[in-house]
């Protein structure tokens, strides 16, 4: 490759450098001191497979996981909102899900707190080329994990705590974040339109979505693989990747899906 072949280095923000193939020290487990104290007031935003794992682990409706553990916040999206973990009332605002014994979801816990303590950050390039991934180590002096003697690099990190799927789901929910951030889709119908009180109820409530779906036939409208429309019928991850294809194609007429004639 000669050198003006060379991809531009990126720049990250001062103090923030991407871990890359570094390895690095962190155990988390009850013996350690602070153990559950960074499970309390949080702000942790909650992303539309997040919602699909806890509610599903809950065996509540995705309205009534709604209704009990998440607030609707103003987030980075200028033109969509967010929704954040509410923390108990309580005097510590501790998360709802935290019990004496520790993460009463651990298995199906939000990919932030799976993530941690690494922040992800991911790229996404104008020519379409593959997107780029980059971790970064945060630094929160009351968490002690950092002074224990394990040792990982970031691929064996994501594969300890199953973040590959996650990883995946968040990236698509990020596109989406990135289309509703272009005022023009909602043709000025500004916050809490009708065509957001949709976006909203297709990509966080996926229960009423599932609904939603079977009230409009939609299936029935675009062609869909056999095995595809299957797994839509009795899978929530695949009907939350349906809405986020029926969204682009309602909302900014890209073809992803082909309507029937
Ligand atoms: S503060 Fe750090 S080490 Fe302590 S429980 Fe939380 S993640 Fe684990
Ligand atoms: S979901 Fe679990 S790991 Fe995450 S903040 Fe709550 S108790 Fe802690």
């Amino acid at each position: 490759m000669k050198k003006n072949d060379m991809p531009p280095k990126k720049e990250f923000p001062e103090g923030m450098v991407p871990l890359g193939n570094a390895k690095f020290k962190f155990a988390c487990h009850s013996g350690v001191k602070c153990f559950t104290h960074c499970c309390r007031k949080l702000e942790l935003y909650l992303y539309p497979y997040d919602i699909i794992r806890l509610k599903n682990r809950l065996v509540i409706s995705s309205e009534d996981f709604l209704n009990r553990y998440a607030g609707v916040v103003k987030g980075a999206n200028p033109c969509f909102p967010a929704l954040m973990l509410t923390m108990s009332d309580n005097e510590g605002k501790t998360c709802p899900f935290l019990d004496d014994n520790g993460c009463s979801v651990y298995e199906d816990r939000p990919s932030a707190c799976r993530t941690y303590p690494l922040e992800r950050a991911v790229e996404r390039s104008s020519t379409g080329s593959r997107p780029q991934e980059f971790y970064f180590m945060t630094d929160h002096s009351y968490c002690l994990g950092h002074r224990e003697e394990k040792e990982w690099t970031v691929k064996e990190w994501v594969r300890d705590q199953s973040l590959q799927y996650y990883n995946q789901m968040d990236d698509l929910w990020a596109e989406m974040d990135t289309l509703f951030a272009n005022s023009r889709i909602w043709r000025g119908e500004g916050s809490a339109g009708p065509r957001q009180l949709l976006a909203f109820l297709a990509c966080y409530n996926i229960d009423r979505f599932r609904q939603y779906v079977a009230e409009h036939q939609l299936l029935d409208q675009f062609r869909l693989d056999k095995s595809r429309r299957k797994l839509i019928d009795s899978d929530d991850e695949a009907l939350l990747r349906f809405s986020f294809d029926w969204l682009k194609f309602v909302l900014a007429e890209q073809p992803v899906l082909q309507a029937k004639r």
